[in-house]
């Protein structure tokens, strides 16, 4: 699609699970020139189109359901911080600089969604709602799905402040788990960790969930990192789809 280093995970084979994914790195996104709203054609002949779909973002916890073709003029006026279809050749993106990616596969129910989550979204609950959603909407098999969680602000480097912590702490009794280095209302946050704990609180087995484990913020090299910049430089592009069919 575009010639740039993407970073991809073993979880999601292609040859194995008839699926396409990445998670985008500075200069695949400086490349890609994504519009956001509406669909962008990513590869094949008219026939058989195959499409790159993102949406404006809101730190929210609502998801966008594709589940029919997408076409040249469609537009997607709303804001969704996830994506979910069943679609084949439809690739579902979100952006992030230091938010967290998430990418979800059910290799036997077909469907597929991509997943922005940012702290406020995460401690919301985005990723198991979007799971209970693909569960109701599409019957996805918990025991069968794959979620990989992709780069983004380490607990090396993403410290947070008392409204964080206040919510951290009230929502999850195993907050020690995800904060390091308490000190004068500071602590670091391990979102990743954080994610994942939901997905396998949610009863996804801990050995179909992975996560990419490299912090946006400390490499400059890779990544666009909001808290590293103090400004929106980019933002890098994460999807995954469905094979187009044949
Ligand atoms: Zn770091």
């Amino acid at each position: 699609m575009v010639n740039a280093p993407v970073i991809t995970v073993p979880a999601f084979a292609p040859a194995r699970s008839g699926v396409r994914h990445f998670f985008g790195t500075r200069r695949h996104a400086t490349a890609l020139c994504l519009e956001t709203g509406a669909p962008m054609r990513a590869a094949g002949n008219s026939v058989r189109a195959s499409w790159l779909l993102s949406v404006k973002q809101v730190h929210g916890t609502d998801a966008l359901v594709v589940d029919r073709p997408l076409a040249e003029d469609d537009r997607f006026d709303g804001g969704w911080d996830a994506l979910v279809t069943d679609q084949p050749g439809t690739m579902v993106a979100v952006r992030t600089a230091d938010c967290v990616p998430v990418l979800v596969h059910d290799a036997r129910r077909r469907v597929v969604a991509a997943i922005h989550a940012g702290w406020r979204g995460a401690v919301a609950g985005i990723v198991p709602k979007t799971l209970a959603l693909m569960q109701a909407r599409f019957n996805a098999d918990l025991g069968t799905l794959h979620v990989s969680i992709g780069p983004s602000a380490g607990v090396c480097c993403y410290e947070v402040d008392e409204p964080v912590l206040d919510e951290v702490r009230e929502r999850f009794s195993w907050w020690e788990a995800v904060l390091r280095d308490h000190r004068e209302g500071k602590a670091r946050l391990d979102l990743k960790a954080l994610i994942r704990r939901q997905v396998q609180d949610y009863g996804i087995d801990g050995e179909r969930v992975t996560s990419v484990n490299v912090c946006t913020i400390c490499h400059k090299d890779l990544f666009f990192s909001y808290r590293r910049e103090g400004k929106v430089l980019g933002t890098m592009v994460s999807a995954i789809g469905l094979d187009p069919l044949r």
